[in-house]
């Protein structure tokens, strides 16, 4: 396979924004990022609006600039994520719109629709057969698969359970339902926190496989009936059920790129990537609080190819710090397994040509 090309403008947070807006849109021209949109086509920018109290995600002055591009070209952009699998201000669609608003991503200031699809709702859900190792058939939401492309915004950084976070997660975790988040973190039924567990009932009554019973006032649910639809973790207001985060730990990387698989089958020549190398943290975007850098700014990448452009994001931060700081930040995750699976399953290449812009 050939080298694939990645982009690079480097970019610190202390320049000034009109100068970043400037290198950005020297990035998406010279690279060509955004040539393959054509006039009327629908499409999904996925992102990370981040976490409340969180301040690493990509900001929507950024995001306006791939926007405006798009919408000169007589497309139609839509700002695009999904519903969290723990409980938080993003766990329903809402709240999250409110929260993507209160960070500053609104259609007057923007100029695209924002939209969070309920996947609680079968019309905005769809099942793709992929039939790979890990993933027999991957839960997605419906409006990616529907879009005519999809442009990937990623904030590059540290990840709790797979080392880092760049496009490869934005994607793999990022488009799946609740279902398929549930599915990748874990390999059995949600856990119930029985000090927290009031016995409302509540979970009770929206399991829709009837598999939530109380004994002894305390929720219990019988894992063996469960089909892992995550329901009953958005709905508890105590925080009593919760993925049990460990149990699929060992699979996640790959299960997360055989999504990511079935999301780009038939997208290959449609779909870009951008990895804001900015404000790299330890821990991802969901945090809700201000994670402080764990590296210096690197600036922003372009690519074609997700597993290149990650695979050279990860490559200038262990150049930046002179040693690999995800695996010194999370010594327990192998942040490469995601990167060879992807690349194994023909999803993108390890051997990248870095063209520097300055
Ligand atoms: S919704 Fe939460 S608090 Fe209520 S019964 Fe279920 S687990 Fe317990
Ligand atoms: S994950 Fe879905 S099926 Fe399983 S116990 Fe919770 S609500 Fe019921």
């Amino acid at each position: 396979m050939a080298k694939s090309k990645v982009y690079f403008i480097p970019v610190t947070e202390t320049d000034n924004k009109e100068v970043i807006i400037k290198k950005l849109q020297r990035l998406i021209q010279e690279s060509k990022l955004l040539d393959f949109v054509l006039p009327q086509e629908d499409i999904a920018i996925k992102l990370h609006f981040g976490e409340e109290g969180n301040t690493g995600f990509v900001k929507p002055e950024y995001i306006k600039v791939i926007c405006d591009i798009i919408l000169e070209k007589n497309a139609k952009p839509f700002l695009i994520d999904t519903n969290t699998l723990y409980k938080g201000r993003r766990t329903d669609s809402k709240e999250h719109l409110k929260l993507a608003e209160e960070h500053g991503f609104n259609k007057k200031e923007i100029g695209s629709e924002i939209i969070i699809p309920d996947d609680s709702l079968e019309e905005n859900t769809i099942d793709i057969k992929i039939n790979q190792r890990f993933v027999k058939t991957a839960y997605l939401v419906r409006a990616f698969i529907e879009s005519d492309a999809i442009i990937g915004i990623s904030h590059f950084k540290g990840h709790i359970m797979t080392g880092f976070g760049g496009a490869l997660k934005n994607l793999g975790m990022g488009c799946a339902t609740r279902k398929g988040k549930l599915f990748q973190h874990s390999d059995i039924a949600p856990i119930i926190y029985k000090q927290k567990c009031t016995g409302c009932g509540e979970c009770i009554k929206i399991c829709p496989q009837q598999v939530i019973y109380l004994k002894e006032n305390k929720a219990v649910i019988d894992g063996k009936r469960c089909i892992g639809c995550a329901s009953c973790i958005a709905v508890c207001a105590f925080s009593a059920i919760d993925v049990n985060w460990e149990s699929g730990s060992s699979t996640l990387p790959e299960k997360m790129v055989e999504y990511v698989f079935a999301l780009l089958k038939d997208k290959r020549d449609k779909t870009a990537f951008l990895n804001f190398a900015i404000k790299i943290t330890k821990e991802c975007d969901c945090i809700a609080k201000d994670d402080p850098r764990i590296c210096a700014d690197i600036g922003i990448l372009a690519s074609f190819d997700p597993v290149s452009i990650d695979k050279a994001s990860y490559d200038l931060v262990v150049r930046q710090c002179g040693r690999d700081i995800f695996k010194e930040v999370h010594p327990k995750r192998d942040s490469h397994r995601q990167l060879n699976h992807a690349y194994k399953l023909g999803i993108g290449n390890l051997d990248y040509e870095l063209i520097s812009l300055s």
